[in-house]
């Protein structure tokens, strides 16, 4: 039998986090799954508890780059090595780039982009070392369309492209793929807070009339983790219901 293999998701308290996290677990997987309050930590493991599902919640806020490297010793003196990467943690503070402060920039690219490289580079040591890995990066159908009052979160998501495909030629030959999925507008804590006239707005951009759904999203990450998905890396899934065709 293969050996258990372990894969962290950040931010799987809530949202596409968690589907993937579900997901990758139902997959056979144990999963570490983050967030960043005790509750969400709870919430995993009684997640994972009661579906009878191998992996565990552990607190990690991405703010900061010393967290981040506690967190990444921790987990390699419990587990030796994660195998699977799932950068999905992320924020949004938008504004208007004449009105956007330096923290709304900074903060946004910081934890989604910055803790992408910190966490990654982090961790892959191990991974290379035993030449089986996987990373999938979640980027934004808007990383490629740009979005007004998105300046920051577009330039963080178009620099996790970016990020990805380098990653991947650096790591190909050691057995380790590095793909980033994109997603459209998916129903999440993210797109509640858009207002009725944005939301018929971004609904009258989408060909299939309808936002997506987490599940959506984990199918793809589920699918670059596979044994299937193995020759391919550098590439991007675009999960948008027909909004933005490559
Ligand atoms: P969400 O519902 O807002 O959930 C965000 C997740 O990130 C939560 O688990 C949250 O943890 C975690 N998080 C937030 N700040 C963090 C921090 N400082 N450190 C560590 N974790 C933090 O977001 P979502 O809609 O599921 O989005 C997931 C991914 O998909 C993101 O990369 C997002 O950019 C991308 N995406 C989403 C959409 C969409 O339409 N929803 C579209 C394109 C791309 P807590 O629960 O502890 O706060």
């Amino acid at each position: 039998m293969d050996e258990q293999k372990v894969a962290l998701v950040t931010g799987a308290s809530r949202g596409i986090g968690k589907a993937i996290a579900d997901q990758l677990a139902h997959d056979g997987f144990t999963v570490i799954g983050t967030a960043t309050t005790d509750e969400g930590v709870i919430g995993i493991n009684e997640n994972f508890a009661k579906n009878k599902l191998s992996g565990k919640g552990i607190k990690l806020n991405l703010s900061e780059y010393e967290n981040i490297k506690k967190f990444v010793n921790n987990i390699l003196d419990e587990f030796n090595c994660v195998d699977i990467i799932v950068n999905n943690a992320a924020i949004t503070k938008d504004n208007l780039l004449v009105r956007m402060k330096d923290d709304e920039w900074n903060d946004v690219i910081n934890i989604n982009l910055n803790a992408v490289f910190t966490l990654t580079k982090g961790l892959i040591r191990a991974m290379i070392k035993k030449r089986w890995g996987r990373i999938v990066n979640i980027s934004s159908v808007v990383a490629f369309m740009g979005n007004p009052g998105q300046a920051n979160y577009c330039a963080a998501k178009a620099g996790i492209l970016g990020f990805s495909k380098s990653l991947a030629i650096e790591l190909a030959n050691r057995n380790i793929t590095v793909n980033t999925v994109s997603p459209g507008f998916i129903d999440t804590d993210m797109t509640r807070t858009l207002n009725e006239q944005q939301r018929e707005a971004i609904l009258a951009t989408i060909p299939m009339n309808k936002l997506g759904n987490s599940q959506d999203i984990a199918h793809s990450v589920s699918f670059l983790c596979s044994k299937e998905a193995n020759y391919i890396t550098g590439q991007t899934i675009h999960v948008n219901g027909g909004m933005y065709t490559s």
